[in-house]
């Protein structure tokens, strides 16, 4: 048979029409079909046929040869490209005579989701218990060749301001990540914690905080986060060398600089007093730093006090991190720093709503050009499934290069269901990482090698 080539859904145009393609997305069927024949692929999940896709020029029709199974996540399908100018229902872009690859493991039609998806599959490709088992020590060793980090986090409820101000207990988080195979979290303090709350699905800011106040504030939770880390007899990683397997260890983390107030020496005062190796510029409110992805842009993207910090935890050691920050920050902080830039949680969109937190392949770029790393974040509403969650990393791969893919999991932090729900889940997503078809040096990288490389880049200097 013809070798397919693999497309891209940034780049459906580029394809030959007639030519053979593989291209990996989300069907759109009827709800509740088990398989179908004639059906919609989206590059990200759809919430229901009904409401089909507006830009049909970002999606594809699919003509299967049989019925495929579709109710597992993601699919893998190769077929012939066809381009369709008159097309008068208004598809651009088909898939002809459709099959899905049938790669060894691939969990959104063979495997697990031909067990589920009815006697139209071929079953004869079902796991067997010992390449189970491969499969499992083979995640192992890539979380182990990692080193696995998690490149934002609040596990352990460190963050809330009742929370911190009450002093509510910890929930434990040195076992999961030993079970899960962590060597490291980005524990974050919440800087602006004190002035946003949820409106509706949103969170925004609702007040302007008193002078000293998320100061205090900050004082307030990075102690938290060491009495966490002394509690559960964790590592606080302070050098470049401590990001290893081994004792699961921290590295201290602020999400939003807002506990600066404006002020330099602030940066310093974290970096010696709290061992702060990770500062997020901004978060929920429109800080002394920039502008915010969720808010109206103030100040047109980066402050000039936020170069100054960046110059100062380039020269500290101190990873940057521009999540929560528009495209105009993200392209000024690009321009200043002297270091990889990080991209903490995330997801890739093809069409961005207003107001996402989700980011264009044009933002992944300027990222990855910097050397740095954007993670991925497990919202379950978008990655129902490891398979699912796998294939989004795969996507952000495509466009910017596995070395530049990492995952940010926002544990105890997201608004909605997390795909992962503790650290013990990390090995499925490696597994699945696996199915979707990168390697175990490929694994290693996105789930931890990749942040350990910007770390080690950032700290030595
Ligand atoms: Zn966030
Ligand atoms: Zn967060």
């Amino acid at each position: 048979m013809l070798s397919a080539s693999r497309i891209h859904w940034n780049n459906l145009a580029g394809a030959a029409g007639g030519s053979r393609v593989e291209l990996t997305g989300y069907p759109l069927a009827p709800a509740g079909a088990r398989s179908a024949e004639n059906f919609v692929l989206l590059p990200e999940p759809g919430c229901c046929a009904v409401h089909a896709p507006a830009d049909r020029t970002a999606a594809v029709e699919v003509c299967a040869a049989r019925p495929v199974g579709i109710q597992a996540g993601a699919l893998r399908l190769t077929g012939r490209w066809q381009i369709c100018d008159d097309d008068p229902t208004g598809w651009r872009y088909r898939l002809c005579d459709a099959r899905p690859v049938e790669a060894p493991g691939w969990r959104g039609v063979t495997r697990r989701g031909a067990l589920f998806a009815g006697p139209l599959m071929c079953l004869g490709v079902a796991a067997t218990p010992a390449s189970a088992q491969e499969r499992q020590a083979s995640a192992r060793a890539a979380l182990e060749a990692g080193p696995a980090v998690d490149m934002h986090s609040h596990a352990g409820r460190i963050a809330n301001a009742k929370r911190i101000r009450e002093g509510f207990g910890f929930t434990p988080i040195a076992s999961p990540m030993r079970d899960g195979g962590m060597a490291a979290i980005c524990l974050a303090i919440v800087s602006d914690g004190p002035t946003h709350h949820v409106e509706g699905k949103r969170i925004r800011p609702y007040r302007d905080p008193a002078a000293g106040e998320l100061y205090e504030y900050g004082t307030l939770a990075f102690q938290r986060v060491r009495d966490l880390v002394r509690q559960e007899g964790l590592r606080t990683i302070a050098t470049a060398a401590d990001l290893k397997p081994g004792t699961p260890g921290v590295v201290i983390s602020a999400e939003g600089a807002d506990f600066l107030e404006g002020r330099l020496d602030r940066v310093d005062e974290a970096f010696n007093r709290w061992t702060l190796r990770h500062l997020q510029l901004t978060h929920y409110r429109v800080n002394e730093l920039g502008d915010i992805q969720t808010e109206p842009p103030v100040h047109g993207g980066l402050t000039d006090f936020g170069v100054e910090v960046i110059r100062r935890c380039n020269r500290l050691g101190v990873v940057v991190d521009v999540a929560h920050g528009t495209f105009d920050l993200v392209k000024r902080a690009a321009s200043v720093s002297t270091k990889p830039l990080i991209l903490s949680h995330t997801d890739l969109t093809v069409a961005p709503t207003p107001w996402t937190r989700r980011i264009t392949a044009e933002h992944a770029r300027i990222i990855a050009q910097t050397g740095g790393v954007i993670g991925v974040w497990p919202v379950a509403s978008t990655y129902p499934t490891f398979a699912a969650m796998a294939v989004g990393m795969a996507r952000l791969a495509d466009v910017v290069g596995v070395d530049h893919v990492g995952l940010g999991t926002d544990l105890h932090g997201l608004v909605g269901k997390s795909t992962i729900e503790d650290y013990q889940d990390v090995p499925q997503l490696a597994e699945a990482l696996l199915d979707t078809g990168f390697n175990r040096q490929d694994v290693a990288k996105i789930l931890g090698g990749n942040y350990a490389r910007v770390f080690g880049a950032t700290l030595t200097r």
